[in-house]
């Protein structure tokens, strides 16, 4: 471990990302000072039931590396299965992984604020409500004020990480180089977060350890738990098209979808009605860019460097990872902070694409394959498989979240995956014989050709 001269840091967001990255930061010994434009979230009422994140193995070795598992914990729920509303079954589970393996659902505004509380109490010096306009790459400056055309205050510093999301200020102006690359792909489906209330009680209306997910073909509706006994739900639903958030204009159209697609869980949704017209449709992006540093003086973390669909539940867990692995890099490199910069980028871009890859296919997999009978086939055999041989199937899924391995790697070997299935679906009769041991045989002789387990 190398040691670093303390420097005079400024972190743009407060956000997950940012927040987390200054108490690694301040435990470097650096002075830091964090930007949001918002207000404190500490002091803004919400009722815990927004937006809900499931936390997996990255995001908690991140949180471990800096003593803070066993705290968060205490604010989140284990999921250890699926649980699946098809119409006309009844609910079915799906164990995530192996015996305790678990996600966790957390509410993403009382993790932002335990996060904020933790980062205070070690020293981090946070400024709300203050916007960054702009930034003076090779000076590590930063510009804030009141508005665009106002006028603006000029902060100095060693070093300036850019953590303000998906649509970074920071990143913009680093577009404005020659030679960056950046792409942003919007998907045709939005969301809208709904509430199921607790029973009277206090306990919650549903299993509170699995993850609900009702799915519709092109449509889905999900819940997790939050700790005061409510769920929240989020509804996945095409912006245009037959059924669509443009078909829903009046409350009756919404009752009428509710009670055709959604008829177990229609009434217990608080407020229906009033809610989907009250809560905002959202959309979706993946956001791509490179290079996510400038010099050694300006980085990009979490989403303002990749931004990617929420269908694999990896966004925050590989912004926390980025920080992980920067850390590292501190720990090996010391005061050199191109070299951490260099090697930072160079390290987390191609695992950052290949999780945007993993979160857009698993958004197609939901929205369209989930209905082809081939599909449900594959996975069936698949799992048939896994189970039988665990140590020669790890399913992509579980690679990506309860394994610390490169995304990367999660992508290539699922890919080396399908390539086999492909093999075993065309095998003939296998509609009727994806029990027999001609199939398996065939699965293992092909991981063995691969040289794949
Ligand atoms: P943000 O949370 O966007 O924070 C950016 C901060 O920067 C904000 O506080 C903002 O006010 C501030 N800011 C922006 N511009 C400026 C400026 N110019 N000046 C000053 N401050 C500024 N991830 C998971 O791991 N698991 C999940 O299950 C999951 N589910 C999701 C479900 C949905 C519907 C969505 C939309 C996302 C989900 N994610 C999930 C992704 C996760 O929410 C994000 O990856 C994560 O919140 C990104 O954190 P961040 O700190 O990088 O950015």
């Amino acid at each position: 471990m190398k040691q670093q001269a303390a420097k005079n840091i400024a972190i743009i967001g407060s956000g997950l990302v940012g927040s987390l990255l200054a108490i690694y930061l301040k435990r470097k010994g650096h002075q830091i000072t964090v930007f949001d434009r918002r207000p404190d979230i500490r002091t803004v009422e919400f009722s815990g039931r927004s937006i809900n994140l499931a936390m997996s193995n990255r995001g908690w070795q991140a949180l471990r590396e800096v003593g803070l598992e066993d705290e968060i914990k205490k604010i989140a729920i284990p999921l250890y299965q699926r649980a699946m509303h098809v119409n006309d079954t009844p609910v079915y589970y799906q164990k995530y992984g192996k015996e305790g393996e678990a996600i966790w659902s957390i509410s993403r505004g009382i993790l932002n604020r335990k996060m904020i509380d933790l980062a205070e109490e070690n020293g981090v010096e946070f400024r709300f409500n203050e916007k960054v306009w702009d930034v003076n790459l090779p000076e590590a400056k930063i510009y804030t004020g009141e508005t665009e055309k106002g006028e603006w205050k000029e902060y100095a510093y060693d070093h300036i990480f850019g953590c303000d999301g998906a649509f970074s200020r920071v990143r913009h102006k680093m577009q404005r180089r020659s030679r960056f690359d950046y792409s942003q792909d919007f998907i045709d489906v939005g969301y809208k977060e709904l509430t199921i209330a607790p029973n009277e009680d206090g306990s919650h209306k549903l299993d509170k350890n699995s993850f609900h997910i009702w799915p519709r073909g092109k449509f889905m509706l999900i819940a997790m738990p939050n700790l005061d006994g409510s769920f929240t739900c989020t509804l996945f639903l095409p912006f245009e098209g037959d059924v669509s958030f443009e078909t829903l204009t009046t409350e009756q159209e919404a009752k009428d979808f509710f009670k055709e697609y959604f008829p177990n869980v229609r009434k217990e949704i608080e407020d229906l009605t009033k809610d989907f017209f009250k809560n905002p449709t959202s959309a979706m992006v993946t956001m791509k860019c490179f290079p996510w540093t400038y010099w050694d003086k300006v980085a990009l973390v979490g989403d303002s460097a990749h931004a990617i669909v929420p269908f694999y539940g990896q966004g925050m867990n590989a912004g926390f990872e980025d920080i992980y692995e920067l850390h590292q890099l501190i720990e090996a490199n010391g005061d050199d902070w191109e070299q951490i910069f260099k090697q930072y980028e160079k390290k987390r871009k191609p695992n950052a694409d290949a999780i945007a890859e993993l979160s857009y296919r698993n958004f197609i997999e939901m929205s369209s394959k989930t209905a082809n009978p081939m599909f449900l086939l594959q996975k069936k055999i698949e799992k048939k498989f896994a189970a039988e041989h665990p140590d020669k199937w790890t399913p992509v899924y579980s690679r990506v979240t309860f394994s610390n391995r490169p995304y990367a790697e999660a992508l290539e070997l699922g890919d080396a995956q399908e390539r086999i299935m492909q093999h075993v679906m065309q095998l003939p009769n296998i509609e009727e014989e994806w029990e027999s041991e001609k199939v398996t045989d065939t699965i293992l002789r092909l991981i063995a050709a691969a040289d794949l387990a």
